[in-house]
C-alpha cells in the first residue's frame, strides 16, 4: 500500500503555512499535487494503484474526464492505467465546457478524475457537462480525498459539504483530513499572520 502522505512530503507537495483556499476558508496545510506529478514515475505508480481499486470494484470505464486544470495530469495517467480515453472539461465564462473537439458518445461510461477532491464541486460540474452530452457517469476518483466525501473502502462518513451523489462510487488513495477554518474563526489569523493564496509566493 502507498503511504500518500510520505509521497507528498517527499515531493515537497505538502506545504505548511497559512493558506487562503479557493473556497475562501483558511488552512495550515496545502497540497500541491502538481509537485507530486512532476515525477512521471510517481504519477504512473499512483495512477496504477488507483486503477487497481477501480478494476477490483468491477467498474468499466471507457473515458476519463478531468476538470481543468488541477485534474488533468492525474486524469491522464489514470486513463492510461485503465486503458481508457482521456478528455478534459474547462471553464468558459465560469461554465464547465467541452472544447478542443472533445466529444462524448451516447451511453459512454465516463469516470471523473481530480487530483484532490474537497467538496467535489468542480468534479460534479464536469460530470454534469459530459452527462449533457449523453455520457453515463460511473465513478469519481482522485489521488487524495480531503475528508469531506466518503471514499470507497473508508469508514469515514461524508460531511454535509460533500457534493457527490451518495450512491456514486468515489475512489482515492487516502484521506488528507486537515482542519479548515472559516476566515472569522481562524486561529492562525488570531496569531497575527495573514493568509495567502498558494502560488502567490512562488509555490
Ligand atoms: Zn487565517
Amino acid at each position: 500500500m502507498i503511504n500518500l502522505e510520505e509521497v507528498y512530503k517527499k515531493a515537497g507537495a505538502l506545504l505548511e503555512g497559512h493558506f487562503l483556499l479557493s473556497s475562501g476558508n483558511h488552512s495550515q496545510y496545502y497540497l500541491q499535487s502538481a509537485k507530486v506529478l512532476e515525477d512521471t514515475k510517481v504519477a504512473e505508480m499512483l495512477a496504477k494503484e488507483l486503477a487497481i481499486m477501480i478494476r477490483e470494484a468491477g467498474i468499466k470505464v471507457d473515458t476519463v474526464c478531468a476538470p481543468a486544470l488541477g485534474g488533468i495530469l492525474a486524469g491522464y495517467e489514470l486513463a492510461r492505467a485503465l486503458d481508457a480515453r482521456f478528455i478534459f472539461a474547462e471553464r468558459v465564462d465560469k461554465v464547465m465546457t467541452l472544447r478542443r473537439g472533445f466529444e462524448v458518445r451516447e451511453g459512454e461510461n465516463v469516470l471523473i478524475c481530480e487530483d484532490i477532491i474537497t467538496t467535489a464541486g468542480s468534479a460534479l460540474e464536469a460530470a454534469k457537462t459530459v452527462e449533457e452530452h449523453g455520457a453515463n457517469i460511473v465513478a469519481f476518483a482522485a489521488l487524495a480525498n480531503r475528508g469531506f466525501c466518503k471514499r470507497n473502502g473508508s469508514d469515514k462518513e461524508a460531511k454535509p459539504e460533500c457534493k457527490l451523489p451518495k450512491d456514486m462510487p468515489f475512489f482515492a488513495l487516502d484521506d488528507f483530513d486537515f482542519e479548515i477554518y472559516e476566515s472569522e474563526n481562524c486561529p492562525l489569523c488570531v496569531d497575527g499572520s495573514e493568509a495567502y493564496k498558494p502560488g502567490s509566493r512562488g509555490n
